[in-house]
């Protein structure tokens, strides 16, 4: 009897144990689903869920990938496609609740950026045809064609939203939402994720990231390309909540008489910003780091601090034309840099 109940308890104590190591070993678990989507490769990254759970995670998030993909491109055939259509006729166009809230704040955003990320500019951003920057013999459009669109101003705030439908009194007026999307899209999914409890996570899609919770026993560590040469010009640790978003002037270009014609335009000129050639913006909502770094791109030296105040980004680093880093208190508090001769100025808090 006795060696009975010792057997049975030594049982009870090794079925415990596996348990618990099962436990542990999910804990430890990284799971990991690429998707090649919004022009570049997202990774999705959960930690500690059961391969079930997960595999359910996945395949929602690359049907909603997907489907944010189809709609909110101006280059396929989808909603945002549509809208464009109906806004250069003059007419309204009714669309998914979903991308007329996008459409909100988006254009919330772009009148506290002073209209520097200006989502209404996809004319121009069709024009400079930056998709095709490999290219050989690629030339800036006709400079009386980007005259003329810019002189049609084109603003969100030429946009009428009632209800789902949306119009708008300026023909001239074309959705692009690249400086956006993709962070607003990134917001949702962790959302989506922590819906079906999973509390663990890091969507990056091309270095611009945002993490969840833990990630293992190491804080999710990531480097910041140097604009002109191979290599990063320093690191972060991202903690839980927070998003990293960069922009800059080496992603899309190509070089036409010594000058370099890159991805992210002035509205009010229409050429390619010159202000900056890189700004990283670390914030806890995504959407908005992603239309900050655009909109700072383009604000330059004089102008970052008050636009970032205006779009309430405490911490970003700046790289200018010279290679000076500007940083402010939060960023410099949190950022190890590695270019050790570049020149480094940290602003007043924002
Ligand atoms: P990436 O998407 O490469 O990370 P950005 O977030 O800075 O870079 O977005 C750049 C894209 O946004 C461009 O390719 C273009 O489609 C669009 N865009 C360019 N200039 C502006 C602007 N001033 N405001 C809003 N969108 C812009
Ligand atoms: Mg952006």
């Amino acid at each position: 009897m006795i060696l009975l109940r010792s057997t049975l308890t030594a049982l009870l104590i090794s079925l415990l144990l596996v348990s618990c190591n099962a436990a542990n070993n999910t804990a430890k678990i990284e799971q990991q689903r690429s998707l090649l989507l919004f022009g570049t490769l997202i990774e999705i990254s959960l930690y500690g869920v059961a391969p079930a759970l997960a595999e359910r995670a996945f395949a929602q998030l690359e049907t909603e990938f997907a489907r944010w993909h189809q709609n909110w491109s101006p280059w396929t055939d989808g909603e945002l496609a549509q809208l464009n259509r109906a806004l250069s006729h003059g007419q309204s166009f009714t669309v998914d609740p979903e991308l007329a809230t996008l459409i909100r704040e988006a254009t919330d955003l772009s009148a506290r950026s002073q209209r520097l990320f200006n989502p209404a500019i996809g004319n121009l951003v069709n024009l400079w045809q930056f998709h095709r920057a490999d290219e050989k013999d690629i030339q800036p459009p006709n400079a009386s064609r980007i005259t003329e669109l810019v002189a049609m101003q084109p603003e969100m705030s030429d946009i009428k939203i009632q209800g789902d439908q949306i119009s708008s009194s300026n023909p001239a007026v074309q959705l692009s939402l690249g400086a956006f999307a993709k962070g607003y899209a990134i917001d949702i999914a962790i959302e989506q994720l922590r819906r079906l409890g999973i509390h663990n996570t890091v969507i990056n899609a091309g270095g611009d990231l945002k993490v969840s919770g833990q990630h293992g026993e190491r804080p999710w560590r990531i480097g910041i390309r140097h604009p002109r040469q191979p290599g990063v010009l320093g690191w972060l640790d991202v903690q839980a909540g927070e998003s990293v978003f960069t922009s800059g002037d080496y992603e899309r270009f190509y070089m036409y008489q010594g000058k370099r014609m890159h991805h992210i335009l002035d509205p009010r000129t229409g050429y390619p910003s010159t202000g900056f050639s890189s700004v990283t913006v670390l914030h806890n909502n995504a959407g908005l780091a992603d239309a900050a770094a655009t909109a700072l791109m383009i604000a330059g030296p004089q102008h970052w601090q008050e636009i970032a105040r205006a779009m309430d980004i405490h911490a970003v680093m700046l790289v200018d034309a010279t290679g000076t880093i500007y940083l402010s208190p939060a960023m410099a508090a949190r950022v190890h840099l590695s270019a050790g001769d570049a020149r480094t100025l940290v602003s007043e808090p924002l």
